[in-house]
């Protein structure tokens, strides 16, 4: 039998977005929260074969963080050797890979992430090898390859070639077929389908009637839909088509963010990606990222034009970051990151930050009501810091602050010694 599991004292920010306040105790039983505030009577605190202590005197609890926007089987870390493009890159090192990325993650008090989109179904193993406890790791709520006609997104090689079965993009050119793929999908486990139009939304790549096709199979079958949409016209179209959320909406027009608050889905405007070329760019040189850093640049302005009109038109913003995606955006680093947007450039609170990515961030992990607060009944997933991130809400990044990590109601091993899988090359 697990032991009831109590955290003492310290500075209460439950996730609902009532202001901080000195908490007695948080009782923990199986992977649930059983009471919050005066020590209920029943719990003996000196029995410790039944009951373990946790004083979190002088410091803060919180909910677990939730990324919504989270890659694990590609993209970071680039490893020497790995093999690449005409596909040699193989599933199982990609798995491997995926596993050793989520350790990262859960270390730096992230205890669930969304992945919209990664390679074969690896990140359908990874999630069923953490929820049957072969490892530790976040909660995972995965979508498979981005489903994708030609021109958008992950559709790099020429007609000729389509999407190899290495990419993470899946080519789709009819209603038909992404239909299929949908199926195909839903048979291997995942929980969510990730759409992608055009990389920058220069060009609508998805027609309307394509997303609803999709948006009807998927929710018969109890899936998600999210897309990648930053142009004005795919974004318009994912909202009248239904989706459950929409990845960027960067050049939405203000009629369109409209047709996004009428339907009612949120948005993830990930500008920490952004944030992160722009400032790679400036350090490194342009060039060396290989992507357009002014054009990062106006994206970026035009997410934290986004986060203050969506507050205006009443739409639900989420965090996520793109951690992974890249080679320069490591696990366990920016998780975080975006809350700091949010303050610093979105109009939010440090509270309201903090309430976007752990209780509304439920959403996205498909576990809204379930997860995120601190209250009774609710799962155990949360951290202790030893800094006020309501005073600083930069202290939440790199997991530099963490005492304690809860996940499920287990505590969490901390030291980076004791990883299964660790990235040992050095830089060169
Ligand atoms: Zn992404």
């Amino acid at each position: 039998m697990s032991k009831t599991l109590v955290v003492r004292n310290g500075t209460l920010i439950d996730g609902s977005g009532r202001p901080s306040l000195r908490n007695d105790a948080i009782v923990i039983e199986g992977n649930r929260i059983k009471s919050v505030g005066a020590l209920p009577p029943d719990v003996a605190l000196e029995d410790r074969r039944s009951v373990e202590v946790i004083d979190a005197g002088g410091q803060w609890i919180m909910p677990g963080l939730i990324d919504a926007h989270c890659h694990v089987s590609y993209g970071y870390p680039v490893i020497k050797g790995e093999g690449k493009g005409r596909g040699t890159t193989r599933p199982e090192f990609s798995t491997l890979k995926s596993a050793r990325n989520v350790q990262k993650v859960l270390r730096s008090g992230v205890t669930s992430i969304s992945v919209p989109g990664g390679t074969w179904f690896t990140d359908v193993g990874v999630r069923d090898a953490i929820k049957l406890g072969l490892m530790a790791g976040p909660r995972m709520y995965v979508a498979g390859r981005m489903i994708v006609s030609y021109g958008c997104i992950e559709d790099d090689e020429p007609s000729w070639e389509g999407t190899p079965d290495h990419s993470v993009g899946k080519l789709c050119n009819t209603a038909d077929e992404m239909v299929t793929e949908v199926r195909r999908q839903s048979k291997h486990g995942v929980n969510f389908i990730k759409m992608a139009d055009s990389r920058s939304g220069e060009s609508q790549m998805l027609a309307k009637e394509e997303i609803t096709a999709v948006v009807a199979e998927a929710h018969r079958r109890n899936l998600r839909v999210g897309i990648h949409s930053r142009g004005a016209g795919s974004t318009r179209a994912a909202a009248e088509a239904r989706v459950d959320w929409i990845i960027h909406a960067d050049l939405a027009t203000d009629r369109d963010l409209e047709a996004v608050a009428k339907a009612g889905m949120p948005i993830i405007p990930t500008a920490t990606f952004l944030a992160v070329v722009v400032e790679l760019g400036q350090k490194i040189g342009a060039e060396q990222v290989q992507l357009d850093i002014n054009r990062m640049k106006r994206h970026f302005e035009l997410l934290c034009e986004l986060m203050q009109k969506a507050r205006k038109l009443g739409i639900k913003l989420l965090v996520g970051t793109d951690t992974g995606n890249n080679s320069f955006t490591p696990h366990g680093d920016l998780h975080a990151k975006e809350l700091e947007i949010f303050v610093k450039y979105g109009g939010y609170t440090p509270m309201e930050a903090i309430v976007a990515a752990t209780r509304d961030n439920a959403y996205a992990v498909g576990l809204e009501g379930q997860l995120g607060e601190l209250a009774p009944g609710k799962l155990a997933d949360l951290i202790v810091l030893n800094k006020d991130p309501i005073a600083d809400i930069t202290v939440l990044q790199g997991g530099t602050h963490l005492s304690w990590v809860i996940k499920d109601g287990k505590i969490v091993d901390l030291d980076p010694r004791n990883e299964v899988l660790t990235f040992q090359q050095a830089a060169e």
